[in-house]
């Protein structure tokens, strides 16, 4: 079964074969989309009949968001260390044991229960792909239990044993890793595309440069893709041993010197900025002009977790972007999307090439530049077609 989508004042598709700038914009466009995946993009003027129509009211249409960068899996609530941080505590990252003990105690029904209602929760506000982290069982059957339940839900997921030293190897950092990278790595990896690791001297709970190697050259062996954690609370090794291991992404790079940016330009690691956590833990943001001036792809995520940014909004992502960032709406609009996949080695989701996923967010608005101009207002939704 094909459907025909009308009435799209503007579509962008990301595809620069479609139309101008890395964008590829068409307006008064149509798409035809047929077993899931596009089938046909262009001037409305032209689009072939489909089995089904749907007319979206001279809106905007674009790609789903990839939001690649997301940790789901978690009980508790940390609303009070929020409040703490706003009323000027620091963030060194220790608040994560809270979560891993409430994640611990709970139920698989309560974990998959909220896991699902945030995937809702996002795919209702646009995104259409998302990579969820394990991190707070940091015991070998709880974060296999964590990467189980997120793999019910996608195929992006992400095994973080070492997101921080938890409290029960206190001292002893180095009898963790041997744990990570040995039979927590069995257990995990047969749930999980990718490892990542919290590359962070600064912190007393992460990982040092020696440490975060050892975990993804394990990862590496048991043929997972690598991911960072680097360079969030300062400038340490993260990004360098991304893109020497040729990691997919190096995520947050709030903290660069030049050798880092020189690394990145040279290499194929994505530097993924997560806005919302300088936003949720008021400290400085990256400097992405810095990063897309030397050609380093960029993207966008919301690093939706409990602690240091509980928003699920890829919307809200990209209004920090263009406002606190300094990224034009159309920079902002192609990270969190065709940034995402490239930050995920997908090349199926994040634009709307034929071939490509039918992944389509609609916008109360006849322009994508509404997601910064109207931040915080809900104008973007995931739209939803008959069944294929
Ligand atoms: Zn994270």
């Amino acid at each position: 079964m094909s459907t025909l989508v009308t009435g799209i004042a503007e579509l962008v598709t990301n595809d620069p074969a479609a139309g101008p700038g890395p964008l590829g914009v068409v307006p008064d466009a149509a798409v035809v989309v047929a077993d899931g995946a596009i089938a046909w993009v262009g001037p409305a003027s032209g689009a072939p009949e489909a089995d089904h129509r749907i007319d979206v009211g001279s809106r905007a249409v674009i790609p789903g968001f990839v939001d690649s960068h997301a940790h789901l899996v978690f009980a508790g609530d940390r609303a009070a260390e929020f409040e703490a941080r706003m009323s000027g505590a620091r963030y060194d990252g220790g608040g994560i044991a809270s979560t891993v003990a409430a994640t611990r105690a709970a139920p698989d029904e309560e974990l998959r229960g909220r896991v699902r209602a945030l995937v809702a929760e996002m795919r209702s506000q646009g995104t259409t792909t998302v990579e969820i982290k394990s991190g707070y069982g940091l015991t070998v059957a709880d974060e296999a239990r964590a990467l189980r339940l997120a793999a019910e839900v996608t195929p992006e997921t992400t095994f973080l044993g070492a997101h921080v030293v938890p409290g029960e190897y206190a001292g002893r950092p180095g009898d963790y890793v041997e744990l990570v990278t040995g039979p927590m790595l069995a257990a995990c990896a047969p749930h999980a595309r990718w490892i990542d690791v919290f590359c962070e001297p600064a912190s007393a709970h992460a990982f040092d440069g020696e440490a975060a190697r050892a975990v993804l050259e394990a990862g590496r062996v048991a043929g997972l893709g690598l991911r960072v954690h680097a360079n969030q609370l300062s400038a340490g090794p993260g990004v360098q041993l991304a893109v020497e291991l040729d990691a997919a992404s190096a995520d947050h790079c709030t903290h660069l010197t030049d050798a880092d940016v020189d690394a990145l330009a040279a290499g194929s690691t994505v530097a993924t900025l997560l806005p919302g956590v300088e936003f949720s833990t008021r400290s400085p943001y990256p400097d992405a002009r810095r990063l897309l001036s030397a050609g380093v792809p960029v993207a966008l995520a919301t690093d939706c977790n409990p602690g240091t940014c509980f928003s699920s909004s890829m919307a809200f992502c990209v209004a920090l972007a263009v406002r606190e960032m300094s990224m034009t709406p159309a920079e902002a609009l192609w990270a969190a999307t065709a940034g995402g996949a490239a930050a995920l080695r997908r090349r199926d989701v994040g634009n709307l090439r034929p071939g490509s996923r039918a992944d389509l967010a609609v916008l109360d608005a006849p322009s994508y530049r509404h997601l910064a101009y109207r931040p915080g207002v809900p104008i973007v939704r995931t739209l939803e077609l008959p069944p294929a």
